[in-house]
């Protein structure tokens, strides 16, 4: 039930039903920039100069290692991101950000900084039609006006410094080095933004210069070591769509049904500073705080819990009046799982057991018919939690949700809270892999784009354990031994299937993907994801549940690094001998790690051979618990 009292919506734990209701200065910040030495490939850069007062020093402007061809424009150093509270102001008629609209964003500082910087793509010269077009009006630093200015990225670790003068350090590029008609032998500075989807385009941007998109801050006096800092980025302007390095989008995508309906937010991997300054790197994960204000009668979805909705009078920027909605997340958000989406939608929510709420947003211009097939799954998202905690644990949220909407955004995705459907329809193998995301890749973050595969392949285990519950209800149910043969034989099948594969199916290394490759199918979903119903057979169920459990509490509301990954199944290996140990080391270098020449077979991962249902699987030794 929802009672409007004093302007506000109070919102209680039974079923309810709402109703519908640019550029700054040009000169740029931070010349003298610090002196990076460039290590060996994968080797964190190192600060080797300090600067001439010895002591601060400008923030790195990226999170990514020396070498890294994946977004190594993404992220920023020299502090951490705690809390973010972001003001919208959003006319969704006219699909702009309004004055007022800002972003206040609490920082921890590791180190003194003389300047920091953040991510923004205001403009987008690759995609002038469905790209941002905003503005930055103003930054202040703990409530100081600040100099601010927009700067192209480095490569990372550059010896020359983060403003190094020389044009192939601001190149992009899908390789290491960069290539392209230059033959630049740098690494890239940023991923390109590809205008096809087509893979024979796929390397066609090498080369290109990045676009100038860091967002570099200098406040009136160097920041102190160890001290919170507070930064307000006032900006206004139109939000949209970021091209990324396989030739889709992602970011805002303008929702036109009906017309002048809103915004539609899905961001992986890097679309969210198409709407919002941000540390925009998987592993920054501050908490959120949403108080949007938009045209009364508009609906705003954020990630979190709604605290309250309240109804504000005409005024010269909402001559109808406005609503402003505040979402509240206590939990941290990786930089790619912010949800903050507005239009007209029927949302509901009620309260289930243990207090976790669950949302349900279906996008207002719906057929009846398209609304009731569209809930027939919604309604299943608990069950499927509650399933989904028989591997990974406790839900780790407070909510949990599904939004339907109707723009035909690229894909659909795990927003933190808030699962986001597109093209007005949901499908309900694909809300088990989303939802198995809120445990991998939201709760535990990839420490760097890298290891997308770990999130995926578990978020696409989470599949495979659908089509073995289905198999395990067909045969007798969970409490039946011919369930639970039905089960195991599922996920069996699976592997088989999986593993016999020939082709180019285990010819890229899941851990070091193209941006191109990125979210391409067989190393980012299917080979790790039955690498993990190998590693259940090696385990054990017993000790693989242990595992993944214990990554949960180890690692929750932070990241994971591969090391912190795979020691969670060493730990729980039932025979732990230096020899399985090795064993279990190779295991991993075949399956995440290896490249292999295409046709499978002898080319494929040998270790787990021949077959998680023969005799032989993992070898001879005896490490694994066979059942
Ligand atoms: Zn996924």
């Amino acid at each position: 039930m929802i009672s409007h009292r004093l302007g506000t919506v109070v919102v209680v734990g039974v079923a309810i039903i709402l109703p519908i209701l640019g550029s700054g200065p040009a000169a740029l910040a931070g010349v003298g920039g610090p002196i990076f030495v460039a290590a060996k490939p994968g080797a964190a850069a190192v600060r080797a100069v300090p600067a001439r007062d010895g002591r601060c020093l400008p923030g790195a402007r990226t999170l990514s290692r020396f070498g890294s061809h994946l977004y190594p424009d993404t992220g920023n150093g020299g502090y951490t991101s705690l809390h973010t509270d972001v003001h919208l102001v959003y006319d969704a008629t006219a699909d702009r950000f309004l004055p007022g609209n800002h972003v206040d964003l609490t920082e921890h500082a590791a180190e003194c900084l003389t300047s920091f910087s953040l991510d923004f793509e205001r403009k987008s010269l690759a995609n002038s039609a469905a790209g941002p077009d905003m503005r930055v009006n103003s930054v202040t630093v703990n409530g100081h006006p600040a100099r601010f200015g927009f700067v192209q990225p480095t490569y990372p670790g550059d010896p020359r410094g983060q403003n190094d003068p020389n044009p192939m350090a601001h190149e992009a590029s899908q390789l290491n080095p960069v290539g392209g008609p230059g033959h630049n032998p740098l690494p890239p500075a940023c991923s390109p933004e590809l205008p096809s989807t087509d893979p024979a385009l796929q390397n066609s941007q090498n080369g290109q210069q990045c676009p100038a998109n860091k967002l570099v801050i200098t406040p009136v006096s160097p920041i102190t070591a160890g001290s919170m800092f507070t930064v307000d980025v006032d900006y206004t302007g139109r939000p949209g769509v970021h091209t990324d390095g396989d030739g889709t989008t992602e970011g805002w995508f303008r929702s036109s049904k009906p017309a002048g309906d809103g915004g539609f937010v899905t961001t992986e991997p890097v679309g969210t500073e198409d709407w919002m300054p941000l540390n925009d790197f998987p592993s920054a994960k501050p908490t959120y705080d949403f108080y949007d204000t938009v045209n009364a009668g508009k609906t705003v979805l954020a990630n979190g819990t709604l605290a309250s909705v309240r109804h504000n009078p005409p005024d010269a920027r909402f001559p109808a009046g406005s609503v402003t909605w505040h979402w509240h997340s206590p939990a941290p958000v990786a930089s790619y799982l912010v949800e903050d989406s507005v239009g007209s939608y029927d949302l509901t929510m009620r309260t289930a057991d243990r207090g976790v709420r669950y949302y349900e947003a279906l996008a207002g211009a719906l057929s009846p018919a398209q609304k009731r097939q569209d809930l027939v799954i919604m309604n299943q998202q608990e069950d499927i939690s509650d399933f989904q905690s028989l591997f990974n644990g406790t839900f780790p949220f407070t909510s949990d949700g599904v939004v339907v909407g109707i723009p035909s955004a690229s894909f659909d995705e795990e927003l933190q809270t808030m699962i986001m459907f597109s093209g007005g329809q949901i499908n309900l193998d694909v809300l088990y892999h989303e939802n198995m995301h809120q445990w991998w890749g939201d709760n535990v973050s990839e420490s760097s784009y890298n290891l997308t595969f770990f999130k995926e392949g578990l978020a696409t285990f989470g599949e495979y354990l659908f089509a073995a519950r289905t198999a395990e209800a067909a045969a007798g149910g969970p409490h039946s031994m011919a369930g639970q043969r039905a089960f195991d034989r599922s996920l069996i099948k699976q592997f088989n299937s999986s593993y016999a594969s020939k082709g180019s199916f285990w010819t890229a290394a899941p851990s070091n993907p193209t941006p191109f490759g990125l979210f391409a199918g067989d190393p980012t979903y299917t080979r790790p994801g039955v690498a993990y119903i190998a590693l259940r057979q090696i385990l054990g169920q017993a000790n693989f549940v242990r595992a993944l459990r214990q990554l949960q509490r180890d690692h929750r509301g932070a990241s994971v690094t591969e090391p912190q990954l795979e020691a969670a199944f060493h730990r729980w290996l039932p025979v732990r001998s230096a020899a399985c140990g090795a064993r279990l080391d190779q295991f991993f270098s075949q399956w995440f790690d290896t490249a292999f020449p295409a046709g499978g077979l002898a080319h494929r991962p040998q270790v787990t051979g021949p077959g998680l249902a023969g005799p032989g699987f993992y070898g001879q030794g005896g490490c694994a618990r066979l059942r």
